[in-house]
């Protein structure tokens, strides 16, 4: 088997680079009056910034990325759109699964990880032939949670840098694989999706399997709602699920408070930004995963498995 290692040195300093070439001249000047210092460090931190992206572009060069249509027969612009029946029929079979192989068992953060980030080398790996050697490392903190107040987690596609801003219960592990698949290389939301998915629930690990599919059923629920908070809670009411599950999917789904001006300008700014890189928008997170699995579900020229999308 092949093996590409990316160093990315950049994720293992003790303060991410980003946030040092932004916030250094910001805080030398509130601290101290002057920005000298700052402008020291930042030139510091932007030369091993820099350092460490251009090593990483050089070791990504032999990488070959799964060719989603080939693999699922399916990818961002071949989706079958679901109806909400199949949806229903897909949250009551998610929910009875869930129940029957429930686990209030948690792996710590760093631990879990350590753990995703094998399987999802492995997974690659399966189709790729490429073991594709990434670093494991996470951070509670980046400044991009401060320009993306929706998002619960980050990845800086430069320097491979992950920070996961929120708990989110049971949900975590997908979260770390969506984030890690980033760092990976795969840099579009749906196949962040689609890869973390599909790498947990086939893990036959019993925390990242209900992680992944509880991922797939708030998502579900998220497009049968419209993201609008009281259809959000109607639908999860209606499904036989344990009161730990349908705590998380509640507190990770649609939020009751307004958003303010600010959060939905860049949501806005976000979603075209999105639209520019040859997705579909902030679509892709919860309907073009969910359609995507359909997709491949029914797929006639996917060459993986069909069963890895079984609930
Ligand atoms: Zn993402």
């Amino acid at each position: 088997m092949e093996r590409i290692v990316i160093p990315q040195k950049a994720t293992h300093t003790p303060v991410a680079l980003a946030d040092l070439i932004v916030g250094a001249p910001m805080a030398s000047r509130l601290l101290l009056a002057t920005s000298g210092p700052g402008q020291v460090v930042m030139a510091g931190a932007l030369g091993y910034y820099v350092g460490s992206a251009a090593r990483d572009w050089f070791a990504r060069r032999g990488v070959r990325p799964i060719d989603f249509q080939a693999a699922f027969g399916a990818d961002v612009s071949t989706l079958i759109p679901m109806t909400n029946a199949q949806r229903r029929e897909e949250c009551r079979g998610l929910s009875e699964r869930m129940s029957d192989a429930w686990t209030e068992e948690k792996i710590p953060r760093e631990e879990a990880a350590v753990e995703i980030n094998r399987l999802l080398t492995r997974f690659i790996a399966n189709i790729t032939g490429q073991e594709i050697i990434t670093s494991d490392a996470i951070r509670g903190f980046t400044i991009s949670r401060i320009a993306f107040p929706f998002a619960i987690g980050s990845c800086d596609a430069i320097s491979g840098d992950v920070a996961i801003f929120q708990d989110t219960g049971i949900l975590e592990p997908h979260v770390i694989a969506h984030e890690f698949c980033h760092r990976k290389g795969y840099l579009k939301e749906l196949h962040a999706q689609a890869i973390a998915h599909l790498a947990l629930r086939t893990s036959g690990n019993a925390v990242f399997v209900q992680a992944a599919r509880a991922e797939r059923l708030q998502r579900n629920l998220a497009v049968l709602s419209g993201r609008d908070p009281r259809l959000f809670d109607l639908e999860l009411a209606s499904l036989p699920l344990r009161s730990e599950v349908r705590k998380w999917l509640h507190q990770y789904g649609p939020s009751d408070e307004k958003p303010s001006r600010v959060s939905e300008a860049l949501r806005k700014v976000y979603d075209q930004r999105m639209r520019l890189t040859g997705q579909n928008g902030i679509s892709d997170y919860d309907r073009g995963f969910t359609d995507f699995l359909h997709t491949f579900r029914h797929s006639e020229t996917a060459t993986q498995p069909r069963s890895l999308t079984d609930w």
